[in-house]
């Protein structure tokens, strides 16, 4: 690409807007041009409002740029990477598609939405024929597509390959999840500390319904959800960054773990998402040690866009059982936004 997209980030002082400062530094085809916050931060340079809580050090460019407003004109950019709580991006996000933006949120607020997508590029990149509705429906000339919950993601990547290969009848998931997933400050340190929080509000119906959204399949105007039921119990524990899930699923044709490690290890993304910056490779990798994955050695495997899946064995009351670990910040929000809008960018949107 010739020239770099100019690009803004909504609510970049938070978690995922730093994530997103992080792995846009030196992108090759997007540039950031404006910063965007609350009142809290509008007219404060970047580097004063915003408490940067990654190991890498704040980009000097993102340091001395005044934050804006989150408003269309402010932002003054055709593409936006959107980490806005739920409760703004509601408002917000229609608007800056309604002015010819291409917004790529993070935020629940329109991904039960039938004609926006939740999209994974190596996992369901024909769901993002539902712009093509959703500017038709809404009369927009921007667009909205969501990233998943960040504890979706990893398991709907694993699903996916188990899905092409044998189908998927039931799924049994458990999650052990990072606090950089709650923001920051997120939980106070005197909960979590010697602690693990057996409930996360709102998270097991995301994590039991959003998987099948994009597992589904793709018919003329809508998305048909994928017809396999998900349980999920979701906790949050004292890890930074990396969620966990362990898994128990019962297939549709059956398998045995040797058969289930293959299509694990073998599944590719399509050949429009395979090659695109933020591509992982290989999609999945497969840990054969008995005490892998953990979040604190894998969760930067393939730069945090890989999926890590580990402890693959027979599962006595489903068919096979195993841990899933995805980078919550990077692959379940910012790095998958800017994958999103690779892949848009490839498809001519
Ligand atoms: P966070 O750390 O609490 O950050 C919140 C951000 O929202 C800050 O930048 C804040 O700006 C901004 N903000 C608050 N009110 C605003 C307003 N009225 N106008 C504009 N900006 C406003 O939250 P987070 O973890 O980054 O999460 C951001 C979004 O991503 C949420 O929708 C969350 O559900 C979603 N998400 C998070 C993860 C994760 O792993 N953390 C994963 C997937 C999805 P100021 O600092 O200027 O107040």
């Amino acid at each position: 690409m010739s020239e770099r997209i100019p690009v803004s980030v909504l609510a970049a002082t938070g978690s995922v807007g730093q994530r997103f400062i992080q792995l846009l530094d030196g992108h090759p085809w997007f540039e950031v041009v404006s910063l965007t916050g609350s009142d809290r931060s509008v007219s404060q340079k970047y580097g004063e409002s915003c408490h940067w809580i990654l190991p890498e050090p704040m980009p000097d460019w993102a340091r001395g740029m005044t934050v804006v407003p989150t408003t269309p004109e402010a932002a003054a950019a055709p593409l936006a990477f959107s980490a806005l709580p739920a409760s703004i991006a509601n408002e917000a996000e229609p608007c800056f598609a309604q002015a010819g933006i291409k917004v790529f949120s993070n935020a629940s607020s329109y991904r039960t939405a039938p004609d926006v997508p939740i999209l994974l590029p190596e996992v369901n990149p024909d769901h993002t024929r539902l712009v093509d509705v959703q500017r038709r429906a809404r009369g927009w000339s921007g667009l909205i597509v969501t990233n998943s919950n960040c504890t979706s993601t990893g398991m709907t990547v694993a699903l996916k390959a188990m899905q092409d290969a044998f189908g998927i009848a039931v799924v049994f998931a458990v999650s052990l999840q990072a606090l950089s997933g709650a923001g920051y400050p997120g939980v106070p340190s005197m909960d979590i500390i010697d602690n693990v929080i057996p409930y996360i509000g709102g998270e097991e119906e995301k994590v039991e319904w959003e998987p099948r959204k994009m597992l589904g399949k793709m018919e003329e105007n809508e998305i048909e959800l994928a017809p396999f039921a998900i349980s999920a119990h979701t906790n949050r524990v004292a890890v930074s960054d990396g969620h966990t899930m362990c898994l128990s699923v019962e297939l549709s044709k059956r398998a045995d773990v040797k058969r289930v490690a293959q299509a694990l290890r073998e599944y590719q993304a399509s050949e429009i998402s395979a090659d695109l910056p933020s591509a992982p490779k290989p999609v999945i990798v497969l840990r054969d040690e008995a005490d892998r994955p953990q979040p604190r050695l894998d969760r930067m495997t393939g730069r945090g866009m890989a999926t890590v899946v580990g402890r693959l064995r027979p599962d006595p009351v489903y068919d096979v059982k195993m841990v899933v670990l995805s980078h919550n910040t990077v692959r379940g929000a910012a790095g998958g936004s800017i994958y999103n809008a690779e892949l848009l960018v490839k498809q001519g949107y």
